[in-house]
């Protein structure tokens, strides 16, 4: 099966996979899906001998299907080798009979890490297969994990530069630092004082100007995305929910084709829409629960219709996931329209302008695999104490929002169907508040001295990357107004 690519907003131009990676945006600012989705056509039980890198390659083949099979072999060879702290690369960890899916032991600590290491190669195999010469300008913003991730997967990477826009005031200290150490002759890393929400629309207004495009490309450039509308990201992330399916399986923790729920702590709609990719896919996925922290508009829309961002903003202590406008959100109610992109436009249009929108009818009907729910900031924090005193596991505040939640999803609905908790970050990239939650028995402590008592607490040896973190010097301090990232640009490229 060939598949093609098409845009959400009914642009009628069908492309090929490695088309849509490059251009990461669709001329009519709508986000690329399969024309027709691929189908899982071999047993599980025949996948229980194959490790991550061979079930990625079940995976991707099945939806990149221009690559062929030695280029993507490389890319998955590439991305997936010791850059990973575990050889099983995403490992499930059994606590309670809950399973943490620990997606957060690449490079950077954090699950971004899954798909950015092997977008840059991807990303440089479509050059090759469409005969490109260009110079690939990415373009990233980023609530703090993706701009690390991104960096260090496009580091010193040939034929490509990597610029990433985040929010000045909303990242964590550690995160700013991982980002602000950053090496790498094509690396540029700048600070906006505006949030998330901002630096994402001054990206895609970027994109989408043509004219700036047109200068670009005469200058032999051209722009693409490393965020999560890229579907060069959401692919590879696939693969660890069915990888994750398959551990389960070889673990005889399920049988055969038994439905498994998958919780997600949700922020851009990226993660939890790989899960349900998986499970149009033939996964057998029961519920997919969306956890939200207080920036609740996802868990607000799963269960009204309504999706209204005129709401305030909050900064929590989960800040990958302070986000209001998802856009992933957009593949999810194409996909529940039964593609209808005339009202895909609407929808957005009033969005942008009314800054709300309601679905139908029948797309709500359509929402049923989905459960949401939110956790306050107090809740989150409880939960890494209760894990931590109960099991001895510490986890991040990304992840308690995701347990928390299916605590919560336990009660009301009584299902016990056996449960995988995307985790998506290590604990030492949020060291204050986790330290908080479990022991805020200290006088300030700075972040350095909070990571040596969280290893001490959780008796886990401080993941490379952050001890590391402390010497490295700061190579990147450009700050900007929002209003102004594409004059950034322009001075990085001199165009
Ligand atoms: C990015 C991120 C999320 C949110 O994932 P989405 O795909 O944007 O929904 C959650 N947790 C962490 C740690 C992240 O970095």
């Amino acid at each position: 099966m060939n598949i093609l690519y098409k845009s959400t907003r009914g642009d009628s131009s069908r492309v090929t996979s490695s088309n849509a990676i490059l251009k990461g945006l669709a001329k009519d600012g709508g986000l690329y899906v399969p024309t027709e989705l691929p189908y899982i056509d071999i047993p599980f039980k025949n996948m229980i001998p194959m490790d991550y890198k061979e079930i990625a390659f079940y995976i991707i083949n099945k939806f990149f299907t221009d690559f062929d099979d030695s280029t993507l072999k490389n890319c998955i060879d590439n991305a997936y080798d010791d850059k990973f702290s575990s050889n099983l690369i995403a490992p499930l960890k059994n606590i309670d009979n809950n399973y943490f899916l620990e997606l957060y032991h690449g490079p950077t600590l954090a699950f971004k890490d899954m798909a950015l290491s092997i977008l840059p190669h991807l990303l440089k195999a479509s050059c090759k297969n469409l005969n490109i010469e260009k110079e690939v300008v990415i373009l990233t913003a980023t609530s703090g994990d993706t701009g690390k991730a991104a960096l260090e997967g496009f580091n010193n990477v040939d034929k490509t530069k990597i610029i990433v826009f985040y929010p000045k005031k909303g990242v964590s200290p550690i995160q700013e630092k991982q980002m602000i150490t950053q090496d790498g002759k094509n690396t540029y890393v700048i600070g906006i004082d505006g949030n998330f929400d901002d630096a994402q629309r001054g990206v895609k207004e970027i994109f989408s100007d043509k004219k700036f495009n047109d200068l670009l490309s005469k200058e032999n450039y051209m722009l693409s995305s490393a965020n999560s509308i890229n579907i060069g990201r959401l692919v590879p992330q696939i693969v660890y929910y069915v990888n994750s399916y398959i551990q389960l399986l070889k673990n005889r923790d399920i049988k055969e084709n038994e439905k498994i729920n998958i919780v997600v702590p949700t922020g851009n709609f990226g993660n939890i829409l790989a899960a349900f990719y998986a499970k149009k896919i033939g996964l057998p996925i029961n519920k997919l629960i969306c956890a939200s922290n207080e920036n609740n508009v996802l868990c607000d829309f799963i269960n009204t219709g309504i999706y209204d961002i005129r709401r305030e903003f909050k900064l929590t202590s989960s800040p990958s996931m302070d986000i209001l406008v998802s856009s992933n959100l957009e593949r999810l109610i194409y996909a529940l329209s039964d593609d209808n992109s005339c009202l895909i436009n609407s929808l957005m249009k009033e969005l942008e302008v009314h800054g709300v929108y309601e679905i139908n009818e029948d797309m709500r009907n359509n929402l049923n695999d989905f459960y949401a729910d939110f956790a306050t900031e107090e809740e989150t924090s409880l939960s890494i104490n209760e894990v931590y005193k109960n099991f001895n596991y510490v986890i991040d505040t990304h992840t308690s929002v995701a347990y928390c939640v299916y605590k919560k999803y336990r009660q009301k609905t009584n299902d016990c169907t056996k449960t995988i908790i995307a985790s998506t970050a290590s604990p030492f990239k949020f060291p204050e508040s986790v330290v908080e939650s479990i022991d805020n028995n200290y006088d300030v402590l700075s972040d350095f001295q909070l990571i040596d008592k969280l290893s001490n607490i959780s008796n886990i040896e401080i993941p490379k990357p952050i001890k590391e973190l402390k010497n490295k010097t700061i190579i990147h301090g450009s700050i900007c107004k929002k209003d102004k990232m594409k004059s950034m640009i322009t001075n990085i490229l001199n165009v």
